[in-house]
């Protein structure tokens, strides 16, 4: 039976309800809502059912056990989660621009999940799971590389699986450190989920098929190109497949992506049928950008079974 972890960033994330450029004026804010990529990704890979786990940390406060209760309430075991006294979890506070681009203010590296360390309990899951996902985002400190890295290497070793979202924002592409710890990790990758532009991040070329190809000789068994509301295109060595997207109102895209992925790892892993995993990725992602903050469009397998349903039917 396959057991998913993940490691990196759990915050809150504060949105603000007006549309505008930034936080240099006061506006009216809504949350705290459960996010960090990781989180998002792990969510929704314990809505379908999956076993799965996390590693992280957060303070002993309320943006802490918020997360903390929304992880465990939908099936994630977060006994890879140290609670910190001392610490305080990390915070996001977004604002949308009219164009739809996001104005961000971070506060991450300086926050609980700034340092996360393997520890007993920790090593409970690198024995139990049997595939670990990266979020490019997480690769924010020295620390949490580390973990990953070793999370890893003990995953591999035992014929375990790697995905890998690059979920690159400029933001943090400077971090010292940054582009070796993701060319390492695109190393180990079975599963390689880019968004847009980011395929050709680590692959020198001037087409996507170039890129396509490039990538896939390096060992990558399949990867996973999402487009937006235009859905997702699925590639390996003997296939090529895409599957448009399902039409929604986009309320907000924040966690689309890591939502698809969960969704579509957690099918691989199952052994589906690659447009079968596309189809409730896709799915996924659409449910997700229905509904405001980062985590509330997280579906149960139901849940994406009806909505497929009424979508073709009305197709
Ligand atoms: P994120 O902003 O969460 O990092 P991303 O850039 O990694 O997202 P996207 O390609 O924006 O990934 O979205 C992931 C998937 O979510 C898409 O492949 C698609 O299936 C779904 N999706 C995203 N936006 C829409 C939309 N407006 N309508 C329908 N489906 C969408
Ligand atoms: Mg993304």
């Amino acid at each position: 039976m396959a057991k998913v972890l993940t490691i990196g960033e759990i915050l809150v994330e504060i949105i603000a309800t007006e549309r505008g450029n930034g936080f240099r004026a006061p506006v009216p804010l809504i949350g705290p809502f459960p996010s960090g990529a990781p989180a998002i990704f792990i969510d929704q890979v314990g809505k379908l059912g999956q076993a799965c786990a996390m590693i992280s940390r957060v303070g002993d406060d309320d943006f802490g056990h918020v997360n903390l209760e929304r992880l465990k309430a939908d099936g994630v075991d977060i006994s890879g989660i140290e609670v910190d006294p001392q610490g305080t979890t990390g915070s996001a506070f977004v604002r949308y621009r009219e164009d739809g681009s996001r104005a961000f203010v971070f506060n991450i590296r300086h926050s609980a999940c700034g340092t996360i360390a393997l520890r007993e309990a920790t090593q409970t899951l690198l024995d139990e799971c049997t595939h670990i996902h990266v979020m490019g985002s997480s690769l924010y400190a020295p620390s949490v590389v580390d973990s990953i890295l070793a999370a890893i290497t003990a995953i591999k070793a035992k014929g375990g699986t790697v995905s890998f979202d690059p979920n690159l924002r400029a933001e943090i592409l400077d971090s010292p450190g940054m582009r070796e710890a993701l060319n390492t990790v695109l190393a180990k990758t079975d599963v390689f989920l880019p968004s847009g532009e980011e395929l050709f991040l680590f692959a020198d070329a001037k087409t996507e098929d170039e890129a396509v190809a490039k990538l896939l000789a390096t060992g990558i068994k399949a990867i996973v190109l999402k487009r937006g509301a235009a859905g997702a295109t699925y590639f390996d060595a003997d296939n090529r497949m895409s599957h448009p997207g399902f039409a929604v109102d986009e309320v907000d895209p924040t966690g689309a992506g890591d939502s698809f992925g969960a969704t579509f790892v957690t099918f691989w892993l199952n052994g589906a049928a690659p447009l079968d995993a596309l189809r409730f990725a896709n799915a996924s992602g659409a449910r997700a950008v229905m509904m405001s903050g980062p985590m509330e469009g997280a579906s149960t397998r139901a849940e994406l079974e009806a909505f497929i349903a009424e979508k073709e039917a009305t197709a």
